[in-house]
């Protein structure tokens, strides 16, 4: 969205009541999800932006107030879900247990968590975040690089990180940024779910259809081999941008997944197993009620304004 439709969207939002803006029986269910919640500064995180405690339980205050949690089941059942919302969290980093469920499970909220096979337990750590921590230990050097920093630059990342003395299994040993796989485990006796965001986190759009494909099945085989969950659930990581009607008519006939979810906002899709989720961690500078007012006038104005903005972006 260029800017120009950014301020738009902004300003018709303050003048909008945010009861206004989220009521309508064909407006869809809300779906806010965060990576993680942490009033530390982590190196690897350096690219993204994230909550403090503090702010993530204003979120959670606000939605609670206007809305009516929902497990994940409820979602796949239906019905009416306005003024509903379920919530989830990608990557399946460590702040999830640590942090994130004891709070929910102090509010009363139920959550998906989606986690990539490949890094639970602290096996190899997301190519973007090694761009990251390679860009802050430079940094800290006084070298300022910018870095191609693609699933297809993983192994140039590597050699780079190579060069400076960073060693990832010793990284990661030391800062075990993931879960382990009892603490995923825990949060499944706690009533969380836990679906699967792909092997190791690639571009999507990088891939050809059948590598996407192999990508969903076989991080769904493995979560399902370990967690047994009723629900089949997959968060594309990244975007779904790029991934084509085939594919998901492949997951739904070949029974991949019950339900996907994709990072576009507040977005209706035409495949009735797929939702799209609102990423609460941009434009986190905003309070939470006009971060969500927003989303929503977003949505209305590409309503309104049909096919010319219904684009995936
Ligand atoms: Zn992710």
């Amino acid at each position: 969205m260029n800017e120009i439709s950014q301020q738009l969207i902004s300003e018709l939002a303050v003048m909008t009541p945010f009861s206004l803006l989220k009521s309508g029986k064909s407006t869809p269910v809300l779906l806010p999800f965060y990576h993680l919640v942490t009033d530390e500064s982590l190196a690897f995180r350096s690219n993204y932006d994230y909550p403090s405690v503090a702010q993530f339980e204003a979120d959670l205050d606000f939605l609670l107030k206007h809305f009516k949690p929902l497990s994940l089941g409820d979602l796949l059942k239906g019905g009416d879900l306005s003024h509903s919302f379920h919530l989830s969290f990608d990557d399946g980093l460590k702040e999830c247990y640590e942090i994130v469920a004891p709070i929910l499970k102090r509010k009363g909220v139920p959550a998906t968590f989606f986690i990539n096979p490949s890094f639970v337990d602290n096996k190899d750590l997301f190519h973007r975040y090694k761009a990251s921590e390679i860009i802050a230990t430079l940094k800290a050097r006084n070298i300022q690089i910018s870095l191609q920093r693609t699933y297809a630059d993983l192994a140039s990342l590597d050699e780079m990180a190579e060069e400076i003395g960073l060693n990832w299994e010793s990284w990661l040993e030391e800062k075990k940024p993931y879960m382990s796989m009892e603490q995923v485990k825990s949060l499944v006796a706690d009533g969380f779910t836990v679906g699967s965001h792909s092997m190791d986190h690639p571009e999507f759009e990088l891939l050809d259809e059948e590598t996407q494909l192999e990508e969903i099945r076989e991080s769904m085989d493995w979560v399902n081999r370990k967690l047994k969950p009723e629900i089949k659930a997959f968060a594309f990581p990244f975007t779904d941008v790029g991934v084509s009607d085939a594919v998901f008519e492949a997951c739904r006939d070949e029974g991949i997944f019950d339900i996907s979810f994709g990072t576009a906002g507040i977005k209706r899709e035409h495949f009735p197993f797929h939702f799209q989720r609102l990423p609460m961690e941009s434009k986190i500078e905003l309070s939470t009620k006009k971060r969500l007012k927003e989303a929503y006038m977003a949505y209305r104005l590409k309503r309104v304004l049909g096919k010319h903005y219904a684009r995936r972006f």
